[in-house]
């Protein structure tokens, strides 16, 4: 029997049961997530530094200079409540607030602003036949639903897909990442007090139990993670027929057009790439200019790193780390392509790599074979905004698309000649702050969406409900053996849907 069986029949029971679908339940379960977060703020932020830590030097080093420029923050931050690590240097704490903490709090809000109206029945359209009878959609909650995390941001990743799963009257087990092993061990210890135990569930796994954990019959799995492991994902659930939604990775380019403001660019992209040291799905990966452009960017991009991180990124309080040893030899084996025009400098020690920017970069450099997931940013050079778009078509959708001109057709050409999951226009990582927008990948970036709306409705299942009256039924005899020719044309004009017809004289 594979493990956990037995916690998924117990949440299945729990679901079967129908104590997740009154709205008073989600509400409940919702504001005790809220509370959690209000709650355990200070652990959260502690677990997310340690999981960043460095060598011990630059731990004190970097502490101190945390004092500096966030008071009081970096003081409560050594490890009071996880003794067993030495003194620690934050995650930036202010990446921290507003990739993890503010956009939870953010959809949250957003959920329990809109519940009501969301679980509403949607009313359709009705044809002859049924016109004295009740037809319309019934969003049902799934049932038991997975949710996989990533390491990158390992509670926005997890507890945003939880609010939509949640709101949607499911019962849940989330599996976080095993990288963040201290956030791990936060959600799994803490989050459960905050939700009803019978409905929600942690499991810790590394690859080997999670791929056991796989072998249950969910009815939903929601995963966020690299290609790879979605497919194997995928297969998992195809053994169930189990719907899935993919948040995956790739690389998204990153158009800049002669005509745009270069100083404002550099900020806006610098900004997007070197956030959580590059560590963003939504991270612009390489950017496609014209040589006249490139030699312009440059200075800018200098400028910008400088302006944001000091004359050395690697003293920088809001600087971030990489994950862990082998993620920093993979990135560091990246800055073989091309040739260095900003940063390249490493420290493996402190898993530090310096802002970097990479110029003379052939399409076939192992930079451009795979997402980069850390601060190096590659400039290649197109000739034409056709010449960007036929490059970015040349290869995998991405989740994001993003162009940088004051040219409005400009950005309408890209728009409407590409295909990616998301499109940002003259900025990097906004989109996904609004959660009406619906987020999610195409092709090789993913399958599927989520964020406000979209994330009630990705866990909701659409069901078709029709409610006859029980009588009338001389109104039924013509659709009844034995079939009479003459019959049919009622039938028709009773079922059938009719071509619209223009008017021309409006
Ligand atoms: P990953 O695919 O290695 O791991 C993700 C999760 O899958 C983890 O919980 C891990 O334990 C589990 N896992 C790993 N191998 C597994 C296996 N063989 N079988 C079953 N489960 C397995 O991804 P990661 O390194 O944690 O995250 C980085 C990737 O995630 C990048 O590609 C990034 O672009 C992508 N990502 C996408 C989004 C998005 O919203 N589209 C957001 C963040 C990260």
């Amino acid at each position: 029997m594979s493990p956990h069986a037995e916690l998924v029949s117990r949440l299945r029971a729990a679901w079967l049961s129908g104590k997740t679908r009154p709205m008073e339940y989600r509400l409940a379960q919702l504001e005790g997530l809220g509370r959690f977060l209000d709650e355990k703020k200070q652990d959260i932020l502690e677990a997310t530094a340690a999981d960043m830590r460095k060598s011990r030097p630059a731990r004190r080093l970097c502490a101190d200079l945390c004092e500096d420029n966030h008071p009081g923050v970096a003081t409560q931050l050594y490890p009071q409540r996880w003794p067993q690590l030495p003194p620690v240097c934050p995650q930036p704490p202010f990446e921290v607030e507003v990739s993890e903490l503010s956009i939870c709090r953010s959809e949250l809000n957003h959920t329990l602003n809109n519940l009501g109206a969301w679980m509403k029945d949607k009313h359709v359209e009705k044809n002859w036949a049924t016109q004295l009878d009740s037809a319309f959609i019934r969003k049902d909650p799934y049932g038991v639903v997975l949710i996989i995390g990533p390491w990158n941001y390992p509670i926005n990743l997890l507890l945003v897909p939880l609010i939509g799963a949640i709101a949607a009257g499911n019962c849940v087990v989330m599996k976080p990442s095993e990288i963040t092993r201290n956030v791990e061990r936060l959600v799994a210890e803490m989050l459960p007090r905050y939700l009803d135990e019978d409905c929600f569930a942690v499991v810790t796994a590394g690859v080997e139990e999670t791929t056991r954990l796989l072998e249950n019959k969910f009815d939903y799995i929601f995963f966020t993670g690299s290609p790879s492991v979605g497919r194997i994902v995928m297969t998992a659930a195809a053994k169930h027929l189990t719907p899935v939604t993919l948040e995956l990775g790739g690389k998204n380019p990153c158009y800049v057009c002669d005509s745009c403001n270069v100083q404002n660019m550099a900020r806006r992209v610098a900004w997007g790439r070197f956030f959580n040291a590059g560590q963003t799905c939504v991270a612009p990966d390489y950017v496609l200019c014209s040589a006249e452009m490139q030699e312009k960017l440059l200075p800018a991009l200098r400028e910008a790193i400088t302006e944001f991180y000091g004359p050395n990124p690697q003293e920088s309080p809001d600087f971030g780390r990489i994950v862990g040893d082998r993620q920093f030899q993979r990135v560091q084996a990246l800055l073989h392509s091309g040739h260095t025009a900003i940063g390249g400098q490493t420290d493996a020690e402190e898993r530090y790599i310096a802002p970097t920017v990479l110029v003379e970069v052939q399409q076939d450099d192992p930079i451009m074979q795979e997402e980069i997931f850390g601060p190096i940013l590659p400039i290649l050079t197109v000739a034409s905004v056709d010449d960007a778009i036929a490059f970015i078509n040349a290869r995998e959708r991405p989740l994001v698309l993003y162009v940088f001109s004051s040219r409005k057709e400009v950005v309408k050409r890209v728009l409407e000649r590409t295909s990616s999951g998301g499109f940002c226009a003259n900025d990097t990582i906004m989109h996904m702050t609004i959660p009406s927008l619906p987020f999610g990948g195409i092709g090789q970036s993913g399958l599927g969406r989520y964020h406000g709306r979209s994330s009630f409705e990705t866990f909701s299942h659409q069901r078709s409900t029709l409610l006859r009256g029980a009588g009338r039924e001389t109104l039924n005899t013509p659709r009844y053996p034995p079939y009479a020719p003459h019959r049919l044309p009622l039938l028709r004009a009773a079922t059938e849907t009719k071509r619209q017809t223009t008017c021309l004289l409006l």
